[in-house]
């Protein structure tokens, strides 16, 4: 369906947890988090109620995020339930990756598409420091196993940020020997964000070209977000860059979120949206759900305002609580 400014919308990013296995510093805070109830958590068969409904408003592709999505037992279940959903196209997943080489194999045969996995350094006291947890060889077999999966998409995400600067080109070097997409993501003042810096893209790419020479652009847009994708010469795989901070493309964001609890998110920075749950345990019937869906996704806003100060109607909670 088309939103008031007349985008497209077709991708709904799904948070099946708020819970997470690290603690990656610009997204969680260490201790102290206050975990929505198990009971307030929507389960696998509303979620696919809720896709169902965004389906015939237009949705094609699904994404599973969290918190950390393979911390939900059995979360093949849900890749197969959406899957199988006729409109639905694709279904992938954002994960920091600890857990995916051991539940990789169903997750391929339940139908998922594609793995995108946060790794912001490849330096093992660097990762225990940004993610408060020592597990950056768990994060790196999950890798390894993306990218022997046949058919599987590959993504590798990076948030770029003073304490990992040193970081850039050797996870961009994954994508010069293997046919990965790797991601540079700007940091966005959302939560815990606000209080850290990110680099831009212009200062990646700096980096970037000393090292690898001047990029040239990928011929054909890749996947169905907003990442503009670049590549270097003897490079097998491409560098991405998603700067909603200092490239803003509001104007062509297709996309809409629900939380873990069943809030339908109309955009990141805001607090806008329907919460979906009472529709979904007052037992409502489809044409129901369909038309409160198709009047909150009417009204997303047309475009954040990360470059000016907090404002009333501002999300309030931190990343993992979104979906990122
Ligand atoms: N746990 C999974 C993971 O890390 O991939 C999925 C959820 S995480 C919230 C999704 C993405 O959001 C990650 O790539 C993470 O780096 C990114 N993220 C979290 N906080 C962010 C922020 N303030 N600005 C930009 N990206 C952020
Ligand atoms: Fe967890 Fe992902 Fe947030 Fe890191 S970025 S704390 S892995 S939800």
């Amino acid at each position: 369906m088309r939103d008031q400014q007349g985008r497209n919308i077709c991708y709904l990013r799904i948070s099946v947890t708020d819970r997470c296995n690290l603690r990656c510093v610009y997204c969680m805070p260490e201790e102290g988090v206050a975990w929505m109830p198990h009971e307030d958590i929507l389960t696998y068969e509303q979620i696919t109620q809720v896709v169902e409904a965004a389906a015939s408003l237009g949705v094609r592709h699904v994404r599973l995020t969290g918190g950390e999505p393979l911390v939900r037992p059995q979360l093949y279940r849900l890749v197969e339930m959406v899957k199988g959903i006729e409109q639905i196209e694709t279904v992938t997943l954002t994960t920091n990756g600890v857990l995916l080489a051991q539940q990789l194999p169903q997750l391929r045969r339940a139908g998922l598409d594609g793995v995108n996995i946060s790794l912001d350094t490849l330096n093992p006291q660097q990762f225990a420091a940004i993610t408060r947890r020592e597990l950056l060889s768990q994060a790196r077999e999950g890798l390894t196993a993306a990218l022997q999966m046949p058919g599987l998409t590959v993504k590798v995400n990076c948030v770029p940020a003073h304490y990992n600067c040193d970081q850039i080109v050797p996870l961009a070097s994954l994508a010069r020997d293997q046919d990965v997409s790797v991601r540079f993501i700007e940091m966005m003042p959302i939560g815990l964000g606000r209080e850290s810096v990110g680099l831009s893209q212009h200062q990646v790419m700096e980096q970037l070209t000393g090292s690898f020479g001047p990029p040239g652009s990928c011929a054909r847009p890749l996947g169905v977000g907003p990442s503009e994708y670049f590549t270097f010469s003897g490079f097998v795989g491409r560098i991405g860059f998603i700067s909603a901070v200092s490239h803003q493309f509001c104007h062509q964001c297709n996309r809409v979120r629900l939380t873990a609890g069943g809030y339908l998110k109309t955009c990141l920075q805001y607090d806008t949206g329907v919460a979906l749950k009472p529709c979904l345990e007052a037992g409502s019937s489809p044409e129901t759900l369909r038309r409160i869906m198709e009047q909150a996704i009417y009204q997303k806003p047309a475009s954040h305002h990360f470059s000016t100060a907090a404002q009333v109607g501002d999300e309030a909670n931190n990343m993992h609580q979104i979906g990122g």
